[in-house]
């Protein structure tokens, strides 16, 4: 299960960060592009069984949703996306190159101190 290994990153990289602060982990922000290929709602049940056993385990995922934003070559136009269709820009019909939606980051961290 690919979401499943994502979470265990996730939490390691939390602990990690969290281990540099002396802090417990109280909330998990995370900023999830469309095309991370990675599924929200999959991304929390992993995060659940994942977080048990460790020092997450009381701690919430917060998922922040990072709409897809695309820039044209041509007329150097940015966009959003609403959904995935082609790549091509409405104005000029040039490629246009994704410049946002790739992300699968943490944006914070809530500590308890
Ligand atoms: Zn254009």
């Amino acid at each position: 299960m690919h979401e499943l290994s994502i979470a265990v990153s996730l939490i390691e990289a939390a602990v990690e960060a969290a281990a540099n602060e002396a802090g417990t982990v109280r909330t998990v922000h995370l900023r999830l592009g469309a095309l991370s290929g990675v599924i929200a709602e999959a991304l929390e049940s992993a995060y659940q069984l994942a977080r048990v056993g460790t020092p997450l385990e009381r701690a919430e995922l917060m998922i922040q949703p990072v709409p897809v934003v695309v820039r044209c070559r041509g007329c150097r136009t940015e966009r959003e996306l609403p959904m995935l269709d082609a790549l091509w820009c409405p104005a000029c019909g040039a490629a246009e190159e994704v410049v946002q939606g790739r992300e699968l980051e943490i944006a914070a961290l809530e500590l308890e101190t």
